[in-house]
């Protein structure tokens, strides 16, 4: 059985990830901060740990033949464009990806999985929210509007380093805005389709749901499983990317929680607030991963929050009725 390490694996796309790989067929160990919230790892082994510590990361990467990266100071809009979070942000994340990458070289890991973001892309191509350019070779020059996007960049740049200087083989994907159940969706680091998933659960019919910025900025969503494929895939090939891994249906804020409103079955009002929104508009673009891979993802926006709305509609109650 290949023995692999999954970074992060207790929390959302890689507590997903761990019960792919298990169902797979690899032994799994997982490193992170935490266990996941909403449902127990099959992982067969859970360690505790701070990847910011270097013993720690030697400590994990032992008898591992590939890893999973993906721990990261994270969340959503409320957390990583606000400013007050950006120097742990970059911090913490870039302190996990250094010590992962040579303590990994130092075990003689033989493949590294690096989650990027599309926050890395620069600001002045997602300016016009109809016409968001995200095509791989657009990164530079680089200037992408959060320091969470520079950190994602730069630790692009430190694994590939790795490969080029090491013969570590890397692989690169920059994800697309993932969703779905066991995602973080109440507490400030939820991200948009969770946070207005909770808002229309727990508004009356009838009631009003706040959104930041006037609504009209663009996004593209993506459903966990069709991440995750595009995860194993990109492993398995012999293409380091950076390749997106997103979807290409482009939706704005205020018509994604209009869709929500129709899943959930319930009429609210929108009222477009001031707060922190990112850049205008983002949108995957496919071509690379559709050339390289020869796949891309196909599920509907629908689809996916057909299965997240009742799960968050779930939380939503459970909580209600604990209080
Ligand atoms: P998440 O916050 O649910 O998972 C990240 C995990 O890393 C958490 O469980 C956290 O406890 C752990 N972690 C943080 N600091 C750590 C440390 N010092 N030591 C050990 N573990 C630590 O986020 P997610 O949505 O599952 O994202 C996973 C990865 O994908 C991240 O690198 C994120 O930047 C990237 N990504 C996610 C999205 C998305 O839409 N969810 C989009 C682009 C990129």
């Amino acid at each position: 059985m290949k023995k692999v390490l999954v970074c992060g694996g207790g929390g959302f796309i890689g507590g997903h990830l761990v019960k792919r790989l298990k169902n797979e067929g690899f032994w799994v160990r997982v490193c992170d901060l935490k266990h996941n919230e909403f449902s127990e790892s099959p992982a067969d082994e859970f360690i505790i740990g701070d990847l910011r510590d270097p013993l720690v990361a030697k400590q994990v990467v032992k008898d591992i033949e590939e890893i999973y990266q993906l721990a990261a100071d994270m969340g959503g809009a409320g957390y990583i464009f606000t400013g007050d979070n950006d120097a742990a942000v970059m911090h913490n994340s870039a302190t996990i990806n250094l010590n992962i990458a040579e303590e990994a070289r130092l075990a003689g890991v033989k493949k590294i999985f690096y989650s990027s973001s599309a926050c890395m892309y620069p600001e002045y191509n997602q300016m016009d929210p109809d016409n968001p350019k995200c095509s791989e070779e657009s990164a530079y020059p680089a200037a992408p509007d959060s320091e969470y996007g520079w950190e994602k960049l730069f630790s692009e740049r430190i694994y590939l380093t790795y490969q080029r200087n090491y013969g570590m083989q890397v692989r690169i994907a920059r994800f697309h805005n993932i969703f779905g159940p066991e995602g973080t969706w109440t507490g400030g680091k939820e991200k948009a389709p969770a946070a207005l998933c909770r808002k229309v659960a727990e508004t009356e019919a009838g009631g009003s749901i706040e959104i930041w910025g006037d609504g009209k900025q663009t996004r593209s969503f993506l459903y966990i499983d069709e991440c995750l494929e595009g995860v194993r895939r990109l492993m398995e090939s012999d293409f380091t990317g950076p390749v997106n891994i997103g979807s290409e249906e482009m939706i704005s804020i205020n018509n994604l929680a209009k869709l929500i409103m129709s899943i959930a079955g319930k009429d609210v009002t929108i009222k477009n607030i001031p707060g922190p929104t990112g850049v205008r508009g983002r949108n995957s673009d496919n071509a690379l991963i559709k050339e390289k891979l020869g796949w891309q993802p196909t599920q509907s926006l629908k689809s996916g929050l057909e299965k997240t709305y009742p799960w968050i509609l779930e939380q939503h109650k459970a909580l209600v009725e604990k209080v």
